[in-house]
């Protein structure tokens, strides 16, 4: 019988923060996968755990993971971990996981600490509906298309940044979202230097133009205002005007929608609801 792999969540700085059952996963199985064998080993050391270390990284994925699923085959069971947080988000691990899949490996998530959800937990933007954008590219076209992509998104956005992008970043959405949008820059989290800034975007370029950017952060920005809204209520008072003045009814919705934008059916319906 195969064994499984554990997606297992390690801390994103404090190394406080590792559940007790990543630590009992960790401690059971074969391997571990991860990402830089150095990082890993300062956290197994914290916690005298003591396991066979699998290198998986980016640039290795495909054979290390074909390697890794042969052992799982095997009987054997395995843990990734990366170098921080939940394995898989901006971190090594989706295809290895989908070779799971196809071969038929028990997949199973020990949860834990993740940079974004933290960030949109701490910010005070609304969180009800929200999207994980990553990092932006720096390839200048596939970075453009990303952000003409969000111009009107309305749920709050997450994005990771590296310090000495930042300010780059900062300018782009700036430029495509405004200045005044809300901004909510996390930096360090779960350490020594933990601070969670909340500007806007000019505030935030004004800031780290000052004060150069150190360590990592992760930025929390306000979704785009809903475009103002045309009562319903309005449009169906014009149609009723109109139908007054001898329009027929048809004809009133469709002016009445050609005016506002509101749906000729929609007018239309409300008018004749009542006759
Ligand atoms: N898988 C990780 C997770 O679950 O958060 C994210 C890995 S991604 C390669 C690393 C990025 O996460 C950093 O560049 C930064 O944007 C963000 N990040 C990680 N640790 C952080 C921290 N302590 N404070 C703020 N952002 C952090």
């Amino acid at each position: 019988m195969a064994g499984t792999l554990y997606i297992t969540a390690t801390p994103i700085g404090n190394l406080g923060d590792v559940t007790l059952r990543a630590l009992e996963t960790l401690r059971s199985v074969g391997i571990i996968a991860c990402e830089d064998t150095r990082v890993t080993r300062k956290l197994l050391a914290r916690y005298d755990i003591r396991a066979e270390l699998v290198s998986y990284h980016e640039h290795n994925a495909r054979e290390s993971g074909e390697v890794i699923v042969s052992r799982l085959l095997a009987g054997e069971s395995a843990a990734l971990v990366s170098d921080a947080g939940t394995p898989v988000v901006s971190d090594p691990g989706e295809s290895l996981v989908a070779l799971c899949r196809e071969s038929g490996v028990p997949v199973c998530a020990i949860p834990g600490p993740c940079a974004a959800v933290s960030a949109l937990a701490l910010s005070g933007l609304p969180a009800g509906r929200f999207c994980f954008e990553g990092f932006l590219s720096m390839a200048k076209k596939s970075r453009r298309e990303h952000l003409e992509s969000l111009v009107s998104e309305r749920r709050t956005m997450v994005f990771y940044e590296a310090p000495h992008k930042l300010l780059a970043t900062l300018a782009d959405f700036a430029r495509v979202f405004g200045g005044e949008r809300r901004a909510v820059i996390c930096r360090e989290l779960t350490k020594l230097h933990e601070e969670t800034l909340c500007l806007t975007l000019d505030g935030a370029l004004a800031h780290f133009t000052e004060t150069p950017p150190r360590g990592e952060f992760t930025l929390v920005i306000d979704g785009a205002a809903p475009p103002p809204a045309v009562e319903t209520r309005d449009a169906l008072e014009l149609a009723r005007a109109a139908v007054a003045a001898g329009v027929s009814p048809r004809d009133a919705a469709r002016q009445a929608a050609q005016s506002t934008g509101v749906s000729r059916r929609e007018i239309y319906n409300q008018l004749t609801m009542n006759n």
